[in-house]
């Protein structure tokens, strides 16, 4: 949430009397917008507003939520208004808004329709960045946020794999691509647009190329967060899809193995060199989960990303056990969040999104 300030304050007062204003004529049942602010974000003119709803009224909302944004945006002050629905959670605090509503714009690609970008990134390959990816991503769109992944990992792309859509094509329509559906993730791989096995060497202008046609030449439509998944390492490639997408911020995983660490460290630096705020690091495989008795063998210096992030000055997002559920769930193509999302490991992916999308102080 912004830090209050006098004119935030009015133009709050301001957009909370817009949507009272309006709610009686969307009441419906008894849903009323009026009692199902979630989280409302007021800064520098943008507005974020969260409202709660069930899952399955998210269709039959839409209008209203639509009508809503509208109005909030005609408030005077108001420079852009966003408005989305979230999943009630039963005992758990209202979700808060994304802590950001747009990403950067100005010398970078535009997307108009998409809040927050988040790249998912790591200094090594094989540490679990397209896992995180993907169970990140489930994580969010289980809040009932719109959410997009762009697999950019030009080296292996494997989120169409761990979203078990692998081979699927994207249709074209008015001279764009549309998004791949799979698990009510948007998808868009690199993969989707290479032949099976073809080896392919990337040069700077042809990533450049890519990423932009990944970006630009993609029906994302409205999106509440779109993810990344970068390819590994911190080389020209890289640095050039830093540079180029529009990043709100960025998320490094590494294990917690000191030689991991040190390329964790690398992408950290990668991306301040290019103003890219880090959101945090995870560390995955973080310790070894037995499957029969839950017993946790720390079979690699266990907390060393941890430390890395307090030394970088770089928030710890959390830690994700090795466990076999989670790679059986990737492999059969559906993420551990979905698969069992009453597991402790699901649980720890959904913690980390949270402290993605709403900051980890
Ligand atoms: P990257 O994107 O960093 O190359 P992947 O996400 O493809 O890594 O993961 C590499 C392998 O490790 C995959 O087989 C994946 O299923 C497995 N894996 C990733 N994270 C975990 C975990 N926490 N527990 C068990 N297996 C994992």
């Amino acid at each position: 949430m912004s830090t209050p300030s006098g004119s935030n304050e009015a133009l709050t007062e301001a957009v909370l009397r817009a949507l009272l204003a309006i709610a009686p004529e969307l009441k419906t049942g008894s849903w009323d917008p009026a009692d199902q602010i979630a989280g409302l974000d007021v800064a520098e003119g943008r507005v974020l507003l969260a409202l709660s709803a069930k899952p399955e009224q998210a269709e039959s909302l839409e209008p209203a939520r639509e009508a809503i944004e509208t109005a909030i945006a005609a408030v005077p002050g108001v420079a852009s208004a966003q408005v989305i629905l979230t999943a009630e959670r039963e005992a758990e605090p209202p979700p808060q808004a994304p802590r950001i509503g747009q990403h950067p714009t100005g010398g970078k690609i535009e997307l108009p329709e998409v809040g927050l970008v988040v790249a998912v990134a790591s200094g090594k390959g094989g540490v679990g960045k397209s896992t995180t990816t993907a169970n990140l991503a489930m994580a969010m769109a289980a809040k009932g946020l719109a959410v997009g992944v762009l697999d950019a990992d030009i080296y292996g792309p494997s989120i169409p794999t761990l979203f078990g859509c692998e081979g699927a094509k994207p249709a074209a329509a008015d001279g764009k691509m549309v998004p791949v559906m799979a698990h009510g993730v948007k998808l868009i791989s690199i993969g989707f647009l290479l032949p099976p096995d073809a080896p392919v060497i990337w040069r700077g202008p042809m990533v450049a190329g890519a990423i932009e046609q990944l970006f630009r030449d993609v029906a994302w439509g409205k999106l509440d967060v779109l993810l990344v998944d970068l390819p590994p390492g911190t080389g020209d490639a890289q640095l050039t899809m830093a540079q180029k997408a529009p990043l709100s911020g960025a998320v490094v995983v590494s294990t917690p193995q000191d030689l991991a660490l040190i390329d964790a460290r690398r992408a950290i630096a990668m991306f301040r060199k290019v103003d890219v705020p880090v959101f945090g690091i995870v560390e995955n495989m973080s310790y070894y989960e037995c499957p029969n008795c839950g017993h946790q063998e720390h079979i690699f210096a266990h907390g060393g990303a941890e430390k890395a992030a307090r030394e970088m000055e770089a928030p710890f997002l959390g830690a994700i056990p090795l466990t076999l559920a989670i790679r059986e769930a990737s492999d059969a193509g559906t993420p551990i969040v979905a698969a069992q999302p009453d597991s402790p490991q699901a649980k720890a992916y959904v913690a980390i999104a949270e402290a993605v999308l709403y900051g980890s102080e």
